[in-house]
């Protein structure tokens, strides 16, 4: 039980009691003493133990009870009686902010609501509107909170949430009394969707920060506006918390709201049996009382006997058992990756022409990038005749000259057809520097067909990799039936590699498969499958898939360099 556990007990209280019509003083005494503890510092488990829960504004002798009961036993009588005595449909239509607690009893008892789905429902058939004291203005603003409500709980992708919350830290981050500042929760852990978009700050003048950042001119709506903790809507309509840490506890903060939860829940454990305490404030000798550290991450595991561990890993998926050992993986980083093997120009469905596409990857530090446009199968996106394949070599060779020795290498996205075969004979795929292969079409085939499909196209002699391995389109598209396991053994034994696509409605292997593809011992190839310049960017997501992924270096086929690549796919015309 912390301060947010408490805070919102008393927040509920307050809100079942001004349904009965109690004393608004009461009420108030309540709200207050709830905002206070969301909004203190200090850990209100210790304020009890110390006996000062009266120095809490609003907290009088009844109220100290009331927390100090739930402090010690995890529930309160009082408010579970109060709650059985409020219409029980009541407390769920209080969950939509700014529906005070009089309107929602209004709604409930006049037009018998119990639910958001009906709130929702009767808002937009106007029927709240013909209740005595609520407007049409209400009704909307009701409609756009529980829009937000419904946003709250959806999961938003990656390739999204990020660029949003590094805005905000980069707004931030100037300002002077903002010491630190990092994106927390699933997005520093890089999970491919994320629930809630949390910000951490370090600085001792909270109050300065939460005003710079509601005057930010990203800001579409301020949310809530406290001294420790605000919520902003972006101009994108996305909501981002902003949470103010003193710089003394900022590491031990910024370990705690990173998570995941089951990561926390196993170093709580490691605390415990150590003699230790371990929260968002720090580090504590059980036994002294003493705190031990907190200001940074780092200390915090180092004082639990742990190497501090890369926020991608914190999944308790074996990385404390790794860091007590000193066994942690050296994950790949962005910086290793030495070019994109899946990159689209306007010959097929790409936007921008092959020099653009060349150009903007070499600006990136590449050493090489392959065009792998679609082949001829693909009739939605333009895909190569014969013709079209010499035509674009001819190009390529000539860049090459210009480039040099920056390689382009002339690959192909080749269409798998339903039978496994490839949209080309084999001399014309032999002439290319790199072949990949891809499923586009017939996703409904049966698991066996499916996957013997792809497998045939993997005993192509030619094919060099597999893209986008399980075809899913997060929150729009399960991926195929296809049997995973098998075709990632194939590709280890045939020296297929296997895809991470970054595009970030993909991340197709995740990163669960991409760690079993490197226990089988298959390479993967993280690539963009850029449809533009810009995206080429999009490697960071892919990155952080096979970080997520526990893969290294060397697991990776687009870390090799130029030479070493050429030597991989094709050891004959090397040797020659
Ligand atoms: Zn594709
Ligand atoms: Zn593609």
């Amino acid at each position: 039980m912390g301060n947010r556990d408490v805070a919102d007990l008393l927040e509920n209280i307050a809100n079942l009691l001004e349904i009965r019509g109690e004393n608004p003083y009461r009420v108030r005494a309540y709200r207050e003493a709830g905002r206070h503890i969301a909004n203190m510092a200090e850990d209100i488990n210790k304020v009890a133990e110390a006996g000062r829960l009266q120095d809490i504004p609003g907290v009088g002798e009844s109220i100290a009870n009331k927390i100090r009961e739930f402090l010690t036993t995890g529930r309160l009588a009082y408010y579970e009686d109060l709650k059985r005595q409020v219409a029980p449909g009541v407390s769920q239509l209080l969950e939509v902010p700014g529906l005070g607690p009089r309107k929602a009893q209004e709604i409930n008892r006049a037009l018998g609501i119990t639910s958001i789905a009906e709130l929702e429902k009767a808002a937009r058939e106007h029927k709240l509107s013909k209740l005595p004291g609520i407007r049409e203005k209400t009704e909307q603003k009701i409609l756009r909170e529980i829009e937000r409500l419904q946003q709250r709980t959806r999961r938003i992708l990656l390739g999204v949430a990020l660029p949003a919350a590094e805005e905000v830290v980069n707004l931030l981050k100037v300002h002077p009394q903002v010491q630190r500042i990092d994106p927390a929760g699933s997005i520093r852990r890089m999970k491919e969707t994320i629930g809630d978009i949390d910000v951490l700050v370090a600085s001792t003048k909270p109050v300065e920060v939460m005003d710079a950042l509601c005057s930010l001119r990203i800001v579409k709506e301020v949310l809530a506006k406290g001294t420790t903790k605000s919520s902003i809507l972006t101009r994108a309509n996305l909501q981002i918390d902003v949470r103010v840490i003193h710089p003394d506890e900022y590491g031990s903060a910024l370990q705690y709201f990173t998570g995941s939860k089951d990561h926390n829940i196993a170093l709580r454990d490691i605390a415990i049996r150590k003699g230790l305490k371990l929260n968002e404030y720090g580090i504590f000798d059980v036994k002294t009382g003493r705190r031990l550290g907190g200001e940074t991450e780092e200390q915090v595991y180092h004082i639990l006997g742990l190497r501090w561990m890369p926020p991608e890993l914190r999944e308790n998926r074996g990385e404390i058992e790794a860091a007590a050992k000193g066994k942690l993986p050296k994950l790949i980083e962005i910086g290793d990756i030495r070019g994109d093997l899946h990159v689209h120009t306007d010959w097929s469905d790409g936007t921008d022409s092959l020099d653009d596409m060349v150009e903007a990857a070499l600006e990136r530090g590449y050493e090489y990038v392959a065009i792998t446009d679609h082949s001829i199968g693909l009739g939605v996106a333009r895909g190569l005749s014969v013709e079209r394949i010499r035509e674009q070599r001819r190009i390529v060779d000539q860049l090459n000259r210009k480039y040099a020795p920056f390689m382009i290498l002339h690959g192909i996205e080749v269409n798998i057809r339903g039978d496994g075969t490839l949209d080309y004979d084999d001399e014309v795929l032999a002439e290319f520097d790199i072949v990949t292969a891809s499923i586009h079409s017939g996703f409904g085939q049966p698991r066996e067909k499916i996957t013997a499909r792809i497998i045939r196209a993997m005993q192509n002699p030619n094919v060099d990799a597999f893209n986008h391995p399980r075809g899913r389109l997060i929150g729009k598209r399960e991926g195929y039936a296809v049997d995973l396991e098998a075709v990632i053994r194939e590709g280890a034994k045939r020296g297929v590699a296997i895809e991470i696509n970054s595009q970030p409605d993909r991340m197709d292997l995740d990163d669960v498969w991409a760690r079993r593809a490197k226990e089988l011992g298959a390479t993967l190839v993280i690539d963009t499958d850029s449809h533009s310049k810009g995206q080429l960017d999009f490697i960071r997501y892919g990155v952080a898939v096979a970080r997520r992924g526990w893969l290294e270096r060397s697991d990776v086929l687009n870390a090799l360099s130029l030479k070493d690549l050429l030597k991989r796919l094709h050891p004959a015309r090397m040797a020659a």
